[in-house]
């Protein structure tokens, strides 16, 4: 736990409320500030684009960034061959090698360029959908334009703003006592919106988030698909009213219809889907039409096979990203982890965005505690963690979880300890956790890394 998430447990909960109003001051105006409203215009203006428009748009930014590349990036500038750079110069992306994540996160900065110096950078830790911690650095324009992008064509889509009152689900720490007895949620009062733990959610707690919902009039609902589909069971469970909502808008795992159909009809609105990554190296939302549509000018998306070449439509294969929504640490042809297909049948909704058929292999395992609550994202742990290179978590029992480590040289008791206490703080102290560190972690029969196992039976 950092300095900061140490001090912010310690204080009450409604001192908890004013820091995370305070720091949604801060937010607001690094998320919607500046030139946010003339993103969110450009955004709006290309949603009609033609085919053409697209291919001259997407042509012309990659061979910017890819000059940027080449000039300012110490990383391509140093490994890229001659021939690779007379490719770049002509904006050949796919004369360009695939980017590992190894690279990136043994030296983030040898991926940022050189001839900017931003006064406001924000560097995300994050597990990513791989189990992987990766340092990833974005200017305060750049995060303008991703929640431009999100404002224009996921809100905008499902016919809502983030100028209306929202509900969230993520991996924020919200309530830092898993024993609490609630509230277990905190209120931005900046934006109006109400951050909801995803650790206490439970048959018996869920409740408490419906009531969240009606005393703040949230309008709609963002986040963590698998939290969203939880809290949709319990209320149908135990038949509870929710107030009327505009829709709800999914990110992180995969919906399957399943979920959505239990989310609408708990929630009594339809429910979308966004498809992006915590790099923001692509963009993908769902239409009217119920199509996820990859948006162009937020980067090149390729589907490959494992010889590299390019998957026909429909069949499966790896996404590799070249991203347009950040430029001052570029990712060029960068390995997500996911497996996707292209769908060719057009979209009735007209727009000429490609529409990917399938997202598989980020549907994660659900934690289960010793109390019946239901975790998800709980690799979230290893957020923050510089001398984990992977973690995995193993449920092997109600009681007792695994959590294998490959560590740095860098790697102590404090380490263990900081995992050991993250865990007990989301599913409480009675668990026994077993820190194990290994050399590598296997993956899956299809090379997927799997960053949640569990093998007791739900
Ligand atoms: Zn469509």
């Amino acid at each position: 736990m950092g300095i900061t998430d140490t001090i912010y447990s310690k204080l009450p909960s409604f001192l908890q409320n004013w820091v995370v109003s305070l720091y949604g001051l801060y937010w607001k105006w690094l998320r919607f500030g500046g030139e946010y409203n003339s993103f969110v215009k450009a955004y709006a203006s290309r949603d009609i684009f033609s085919e053409e428009k697209w291919a001259s748009f997407q042509s012309e930014n990659l061979k910017k960034l890819l000059q940027i590349c080449m000039n300012t990036v110490p990383y391509y500038s140093r490994e890229w061959t001659l021939a690779q750079k007379r490719a770049a110069l002509n904006g050949d992306l796919f004369a360009l090698p695939l980017m590992e994540k190894a690279p990136f996160r043994a030296n983030p900065n040898d991926f940022v360029r050189i001839d900017r110096k931003p006064l406001f950078k924000i560097t995300n830790y994050t597990s990513g959908s791989t189990g992987t911690p990766i340092a990833s650095i974005v200017t305060a324009s750049e995060m303008r334009k991703f929640m431009a992008i999100r404002e224009v064509r996921s809100a905008g889509w499902a016919r809502v703003s983030f100028n209306e009152p929202r509900a969230t689900f993520s991996g924020r720490l919200v309530e830092p006592d898993p024993e609490s007895k609630g509230p277990f949620y905190r209120l931005n009062s900046v934006e109006q919106q109400v951050y909801f733990s995803p650790y206490h959610l439970r048959p018996d707690t869920a409740h408490f988030y419906i009531e969240a919902l009606k005393r703040h009039k949230i309008q709609w609902m963002t986040g963590y698909a698998v939290s969203y589909y939880l809290l949709a069971k319990f209320v149908i469970e135990a038949g509870l009213e929710v107030p009327p909502l505009k829709g709800v808008i999914t990110t992180s795992e995969k919906l399957t219809p399943e979920m959505r159909l239990l989310m609408e009809k708990a929630y009594g609105c339809r429910v979308y889907e966004e498809y992006s990554t915590v790099e923001n190296v692509l963009f993908a939302s769902e239409c009217e039409h119920g199509r996820l549509h990859i948006s162009p000018d937020a980067g090149v998306v390729e589907i490959l096979r494992s010889d590299g070449s390019p998957c026909d439509p429909g069949e499966v294969g790896e996404v590799v990203a070249t991203s347009f929504l950040r430029t001052y640490q570029p990712l060029i042809r960068y390995r997500l982890g996911d497996l996707a297909a292209w769908d060719i049948e057009p979209c009735p909704c007209g727009r000429a965005m490609p529409v990917i058929k399938e997202v598989v292999g980020r549907l994660e395992d659900v934690v289960v505690g010793p109390d019946g609550r239901q975790l998800v994202r709980f690799h979230g742990i290893f957020t923050n963690q510089p001398n984990v290179i992977e973690g995995q978590i193993i449920q092997e029992a109600l009681d007792r979880i695994r959590v294998k480590i490959v560590p740095t040289e860098g790697f102590s008791e404090i380490d263990t300890f900081d995992i050991i206490n993250r865990v007990h703080q989301r599913i409480g102290k009675q668990v026994e956790v077993v820190v194990e560190l290994v050399q590598g972690i296997e993956r899956t029969k299809y090379g997927k890394f799997k960053a949640v196992i569990s093998l007791i039976q739900k």
